[in-house]
C-alpha cells in the first residue's frame, strides 16, 4: 500500500511513465507472517508473481525455496542465490529439453499431472522426485486457474504409479485452490482427495510424504480478506482431520500473498472525457491499462484500490481505461469507478496492491508504451 517511504522515494525520482514501486520491507515481514502462520510448511515462492532480482535475492536469504515454471525461472532463482535443491519445476507442461537443462542445473524436483509427461521426465531427468498435480473447481477464488493443469484425483494413483515404472520417485500430490482465494475452507476437499489418494497408494507398495497446497492466499485489494493465520489453522486442521497421526510432509507456495500488497504502481491521468451531454459516467483514461501491466482486470476480475490525491472531493462513477488504441484495453467499465470529480489530466492516480502480476504482464511496447518499469526501495 502507498506508505510515506513510497511517497517520497517517487518524489525525489519524478518518474516520467507509470511505474511499480516494490517495497522490500514489506516483502520480507510478509514472508516472516507465512513462517508464523504456516511454521510446519516449506515456503515455496511463485517466481511468476514478481521475478524481480531484489525481491528474489531478499527472499532466497530469507530461506525461501522456489516454484519455478521454466528454464528463466530456474535461472533467476539461482542468480538469486537459491542451490538447486531449493528449487521445484512446478509446471506441468515442459518441453523434454527443459526438463533435461533443469536436470542438468540440479533440480531434481518436478510436478506431473499425466503419464506422457512422466515419461518425459523419466527421459530426461532419472531418478527425479515427482508430484502429481489434481484438478480443484477454483470455486471461492477471484482469478480461478480452472482446468488447465491437473488431472481427476482417480487418476494420479496411475500417473505415480507409472512415475515409479518410469524410475522417478513419486512422492506425492499437489494442488492448487485458484488465485485470490478468499474462502479458507477451500483447501478441504483437496486435501481429502490428497488422503485417498495416500491409502490407495500405499496398498500399492508406494508410500507417498508430501503435499503440495499451492498459492491461492490472497491481497487485500478493496475488499477484507481473511488473515493468514485463519488459513493456517483452517488447513492444517483439514490436515489433521484427513491424514490422523500420519501427516506428511507440506509445501506451500505463495505469488500473490508474498508481494501483492508490497507494490503501488503510480499512473498518470491523460485524459477525462464524456461521450455525449446525457453520458452519466465520465472517461478517465490513464497511462497504464491491461497492455502495460493491469491485465487481471480482464473480465473485471481483481478490481484495484486507486487513490487519488483529491480522495476528499465528492466522487462520481467513472468508466477507468489504458492508453493504447486497442478497444479492449477498459479497466473498469461493467462496475463503474467512484473518482472524484475535480480529477483531471495530468494528476496521478495510485494503484495500490500491485506488487503481484503486473511487471511480468505487461506488453513489451504495444503502440510505443514502454514496458511498466520497476523500483526496489
Ligand atoms: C501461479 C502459481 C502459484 C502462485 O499462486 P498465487 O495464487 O499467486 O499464490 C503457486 N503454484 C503454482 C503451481 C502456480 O502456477
Amino acid at each position: 500500500m502507498i506508505n510515506p517511504r513510497i511517497k517520497s522515494f517517487l518524489n525525489d525520482r519524478k518518474p516520467d511513465e507509470p511505474c511499480l514501486v516494490i517495497d522490500l520491507d514489506h516483502v520480507r515481514r510478509n514472508f516472516d507472517a507465512f513462517r508464523t502462520a504456516m511454521p510446519e510448511s516449506a515456503i515455496y515462492y511463485a517466481v511468476k508473481a514478481n521475478p524481480h532480482p531484489e525481491v528474489l535475492r531478499l527472499l532466497a536469504s530469507a530461506g525461501s525455496n522456489f516454484d519455478c515454471a521454466s528454464v528463466a525461472e530456474i535461472n533467476m532463482a539461482l542468480e538469486a542465490g537459491a542451490t538447486a535443491n531449493r528449487i521445484s519445476f512446478g509446471n506441468t507442461i515442459k518441453k523434454e529439453r527443459d526438463i533435461a537443462r533443469a536436470f542438468e542445473l540440479g533440480v531434481r524436483l518436478f510436478a506431473v499431472d499425466c503419464e506422457a509427461e512422466v515419461e518425459k521426465v523419466g527421459r530426461a531427468a532419472p531418478g527425479s522426485k515427482v508430484f502429481c498435480r489434481i484438478l480443484t473447481n477454483g470455486e471461492g477464488a477471484e482469478w480461478p486457474l480452472s482446468r488447465k493443469f491437473g488431472c481427476a484425483p482417480e487418476m494420479a494413483t496411475e500417473v505415480l504409479e507409472h512415475a515409479h515404472r518410469n524410475g522417478l520417485k513419486p512422492i506425492g500430490i499437489s494442488f492448487h485452490v485458484g488465485s485470490q482465494q478468499t474462502n479458507t475452507e477451500a483447501w478441504d476437499a483437496a486435501l481429502e482427495s490428497a488422503a485417498t489418494i495416500f491409502k490407495e497408494m500405499e496398498t500399492r507398495g508406494i508410500r507417498l510424504t508430501m503435499v503440495n497446497l499451492g498459492g491461492g492466499f490472497p491481497t487485500r485489494y478493496l475488499k477484507n480478506v481473511p488473515v493468514l493465520a485463519e488459513y493456517g489453522s483452517r488447513i492444517y486442521g483439514a490436515i489433521r482431520k484427513f491424514f490422523g497421526n500420519r501427516l506428511p510432509d507440506t509445501i506451500i507456495e505463495p505469488g500473490r500473498g508474498m508481494v501483492g500488497d508490497t507494490g503501488v504502481i503510480r499512473s498518470e491521468v491523460v485524459l477525462v472525457s464524456k461521450k455525449s451531454a446525457e453520458d452519466r459516467n465520465r472517461w478517465v483514461y490513464l497511462d497504464i491499462g491491461k497492455f502495460g501491466g493491469l491485465a487481471e482486470t480482464m473480465d473485471e476480475a481483481i478490481r484495484y484500490s486507486i487513490v487519488t490525491e483529491r480522495d476528499h472531493d465528492a466522487k462520481s462513477p467513472c468508466v477507468v481505461a489504458g492508453p493504447t488504441c486497442d478497444s479492449a484495453d477498459v479497466l473498469y467499465e461493467k462496475n463503474p469507478y467512484e473518482l472524484p470529480d475535480t480529477l483531471q489530466p495530468g494528476d496521478f492516480v495510485y494503484i495500490e496492491g500491485t506488487g503481484a502480476y503486473t511487471s511480468t504482464y505487461s506488453a513489451v511496447a504495444f503502440n510505443g508504451f514502454e514496458p511498466l518499469k520497476t523500483f526496489v526501495i
